[in-house]
């Protein structure tokens, strides 16, 4: 190899997120960067830097509010419980998980102590804001068609504090964001409800606000045709 590789120093602590910014941005090298990140003090108690994925081409981003226990350990978003279930929801709605990015406004876990586990704890203004400018980025990078906010944190932190999911949810929303921006509950607060009853009934609430964005996203390749179309266009 002749080319010397530019070696970037490792972030300091409280340096910004746009100071660590790549001038020409890619979505791996923006993650890259990402993964040591300590712009704020969240980067201490989670694992790792827990990143969106996706297709960069995808039409759909879904926003959550922060990676969980089973995110933070494996270092993908969106593979735990909650995953699991927005995985059937996004199925149900007749959305290709596989062509949606996924992401959350931060990208470290806050959590607190209980005995042996590790508790989720609402991360607060100043580390959402510490953590925007990835999103924002990523958002950039993307230019998703539709963007979906996932739970109150995610929904307010970009749509405004005085947004209410649960008055708003499933509304299409005017913003500067994506040209189909819209909110609804996070999958983890169907996993809380009380009874199976309840569970059923905001499972099928969370099914029906997906397909009015199903609605207006254009039809996606089923798994064989993106196979071949993706042995044409690999580059
Ligand atoms: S939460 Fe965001 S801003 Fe804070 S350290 Fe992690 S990646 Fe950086």
């Amino acid at each position: 190899m002749t080319a010397e590789k530019r070696v970037r120093s490792e972030p300091k602590p409280g340096e910004p997120v746009p100071d660590l910014l790549p001038d020409r941005p890619t979505l791996k090298s923006v993650a890259d960067v990402a993964a040591d990140c300590k712009a704020c003090d969240l980067y201490k108690r989670g694992t790792q830097t827990v990143f969106g994925e996706g297709p960069k081409r995808a039409t759909l981003m879904l926003v959550g509010e922060q990676p969980g226990d089973a995110e933070d350990l494996a270092g993908h978003p969106f593979v735990g419980p909650a995953g699991k279930l927005l995985d059937r929801a996004l199925e149900q709605a007749g959305i290709n998980r596989e062509a949606v990015y996924v992401t959350n406004v931060v990208k470290h876990f806050k959590w607190e102590p209980r005995g042996k586990r590790r508790i989720h704890a609402k991360p607060n203004a100043g580390e959402i804001s510490a953590c925007r400018p990835w999103l924002e980025t990523e958002i950039a990078l993307i230019r998703p068609r539709a963007l979906v906010c996932l739970g109150a944190t995610a929904a307010q932190a970009l749509l405004g504090k005085s947004f209410k999911v649960s008055k708003q949810r499933g509304e299409f929303v005017p913003s500067s964001l994506a040209p189909l921006v819209m909110a609804t509950v996070h999958p983890s607060s169907i996993l809380r409800a009380p009874d199976d009853e309840s569970r059923r009934a905001e499972m099928d609430r969370f099914v029906a606000d997906l397909k009015k964005i199903a609605k207006e996203l254009p039809r996606e390749p089923g798994r064989s045709e993106r196979r071949q179309t993706s042995k044409i266009a690999r580059e």
